[in-house]
């Protein structure tokens, strides 16, 4: 009995909203959020501190009441998907969003957002045009496929493929590219998902010509391989080349495809990652990739290769469903078409061809900008995919400010604005300068002050 009275005495001592909002910090937040944003957030405020104070906690003043609307508020209006500093030394990072655009290819996508364009009008003749028919110039210029066709992502374009050329019969793969690529994308699920069944040759570490040359019947529609991504089998190993499939392949009349992943389009010094001309070259009827992966631009998913295979493609009733919005497309043009005039401006082909020197004087230009931690020799990945076990040398800022943990340290700096995400290494948290560039360090410089 004495306990609720003396709650409801304690309650009592909560204003009102309406006294709140006669405030002039109040009237300081209408004018920022609008009259009911700020009394939806008082209510919800003061229900919140009513059920604290029931429950016995301390009644909070009219000052705290409106600094805990302000923190709501100010949250209510930050973006859900913000700009994040990605200092993991993991170039391609998927969960932050694998390959930041080039310049030219944010300015394109850009003027397409903005304005009307010719997504499916040919402007010579005034009737309706090939929505993808830039794209696949370039494609077929930087592949030397016949035919090219862009849509919504890697996944898109292998489920497409399939779909198109083996429905209805079977794929033949390796048991040592059954892969899961990652958020549950597995190859049999997208085989059956095509609406064909997996024939599985080989073992897990072993897989001969012989094993495919078995497998195929009358109901073989194509030969699949699979870039095994982000994993390796090592050790007592064999696995068939596209080198050696294609001639089986072309033997029995059935398409090779090859799931390359990564869309390297290269050879980058160091990287030992097969280029999507190469595939080609060697005999892959199709192949597919990403286009956000080392291709270094937007979320899209590529097929390359002969015309027939395309042709059929095209008229597949997935295609619309899986097709690329005008803005990756926008980017994804610009993209190719630095891969043909100058790679460098590429962000993730810049990254990945920084020397030693750049980036230890990257990671100096951090500390001296912090005035504490130390540099320290890193590891950094290609990521997305490409490479698993290639590690690339790189620089970092091991980071320890005083009365911190490292997990508190890596948290702080996560929800700040921007948010900056670095690696636990050895108890510290590293900055990878890898992944940062130098336009960032008087920002994380900035975000590290503002802790101590
Ligand atoms: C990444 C990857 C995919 C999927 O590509 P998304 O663009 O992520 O859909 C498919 N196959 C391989 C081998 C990959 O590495």
């Amino acid at each position: 009995m004495r306990g609720e009275e003396v709650s409801h005495a304690t309650l009592r001592g909560l204003p009102q909203v309406q006294r709140l909002l006669e405030t002039q910090r109040a009237a300081a937040l209408i004018a920022q959020f609008g009259r009911t944003a700020v009394t939806e957030a008082l209510r919800s405020t003061l229900d919140h501190a009513r059920v604290q104070a029931r429950a016995g906690g301390l009644v909070p003043g009219a000052e705290q009441l409106l600094q805990t609307a302000t923190t709501m508020l100010a949250a209510r209006t930050r973006p859900g998907l913000r700009r994040t500093i990605n200092a993991t030394g993991v170039v391609l990072h998927t969960n932050l969003g694998r390959a930041p655009l080039a310049e030219a290819a944010v300015q394109a996508a850009c003027e397409v957002a903005a304005s009307y364009s010719n997504l499916e009008y040919d402007l010579d003749t005034g009737r309706r045009g090939a929505r993808t028919a830039a794209v696949e110039t370039l494609l077929c210029e930087l592949t030397g496929a016949e035919a090219a066709l862009a849509v919504n992502n890697g996944a898109a374009a292998i489920l497409l493929a399939l779909g198109s050329v083996a429905a209805g019969g079977e794929v033949i793969v390796s048991r040592g590219e059954l892969v899961e690529i990652g958020g549950g994308f597995r190859i049999p699920d997208v085989i059956r998902q095509g609406g064909a069944s997996l024939a599985e040759v080989g073992t897990t570490n072993k897989t001969r010509l012989a094993d495919y040359q078995a497998a195929i019947t009358g109901a073989t529609r194509a030969l699949l391989k699979v870039h095994q991504s982000n994993f390796r089998t090592v050790g007592f190993t064999a696995e068939v080349t596209i080198a050696e499939l294609a001639p089986l392949a072309r033997q029995h009349g059935l398409p090779l495809v090859a799931d390359l992943g990564s869309g390297n389009l290269h050879d980058l010094p160091g990287l030992h990652e097969p280029t999507v001309p190469h595939a080609l070259a060697e005999g892959a009827d199709l192949v597919t990739f990403s286009g956000d992966k080392l291709l270094g631009g937007p979320q899209a998913g590529v097929i390359a290769g002969r015309k027939e295979r395309l042709d059929a493609i095209r008229s597949h009733p997935l295609l619309r469903a899986l097709r690329l919005d005008k803005m990756s497309l926008a980017a994804l043009e610009a993209t190719l078409r630095l891969h043909r005039d100058d790679p460098q401006r590429i962000p993730v082909l810049h990254m990945l061809a920084q020397t030693d020197a750049e980036l230890e004087s990257r990671a100096a230009a951090l500390l001296a900008a912090l005035g504490l931690g130390a540099t320290i020799r890193t590891e950094g990945f290609a990521g997305g995919g490409a490479l698993p076990e290639e590690r690339i040398a790189s620089w970092a800022v091991a980071l320890a400010v005083p009365g911190l943990s490292a997990d508190e340290l890596a948290r702080r700096l996560r929800v700040g604005e921007p948010a900056i995400v670095g690696r636990i290494v050895d108890g510290h948290l590293a900055l990878d300068m890898l992944t940062v560039s130098d336009a960032d360090i008087p920002t994380i410089a900035a975000a590290v002050a503002a802790l101590r």
